[in-house]
């Protein structure tokens, strides 16, 4: 193999990029080392400062630079209802659609014992102790339309039960199997539009 250690090592790294196999790996390295020197240089301080700088918001789990995100620092967001999601793809998503405007819940991942991953991975607990002390009136389980998507609704909808809260899935228009990330706006403000009552 002709690459040099460092040009090896920079392969490499951007193999952790999603979707980035090999080829794609060469041709990142050798357009931005031979075309685009600026653009890498920039690239390189602004993943130095996101990752130095940005954490995860205490109430929500979503990105946050402060102690609070943006969405949670909002004081004209409807802070009796919160919506369960599972990524920060899916907040964005679902902000977009504009027709919600209360806070969010960030799970991080979905119920799934096989892989280990539990309430307590999901920062449950903490989810726990703001429906217990806040004054929530409605907590919208907006998980992916996947078995573990489901599972996960429920056990969240058993937790809201026990602390006097109603809990709503949404419904419509979200495909089974589907990622709320890839459903259109209009889909998506559908299905937060026609939510249901769920049984805890
Ligand atoms: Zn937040």
């Amino acid at each position: 193999m002709s690459f040099t250690p460092r040009l090896q090592q920079l392969l490499s790294a951007l193999r952790c990029l999603p979707g980035v196999g090999p080829k794609s790996a060469q041709r990142i390295a050798f357009h931005l080392l031979d075309k685009n020197r600026d653009g890498a240089n920039v690239l390189v301080d602004a993943l130095r400062g996101a990752l130095d700088e940005v954490g995860l918001c205490q109430r929500c789990r979503m990105f946050a630079e402060d102690a609070l995100c943006p969405i949670c620092a909002n004081p004209r967001r409807d802070s009796g209802l919160i919506c369960v999601v599972e990524t920060p793809a899916d907040v964005i998503a679902v902000d977009e659609s504009g027709v919600y405007q209360g806070l969010f819940f960030v799970l991080m991942g979905r119920l799934s014992p096989l892989d280990g991953i539990g309430p307590d991975e999901l920062g449950v607990p903490l989810l726990e102790q703001q429906l217990q002390t806040g004054d929530f009136r409605e907590l919208i389980l907006a998980t992916s339309a996947t078995v573990e998507g489901e599972a996960t609704a429920a056990y969240l909808a058993s937790i809201a039960a026990a602390a006097g809260i109603t809990a709503t899935r949404i419904a419509h228009g979200v495909p089974m199997g589907g990622e709320l990330e890839f459903v259109d706006s209009s889909t998506l403000s559908l299905a937060l539009t026609a939510r249901t009552a769920i049984e805890g």
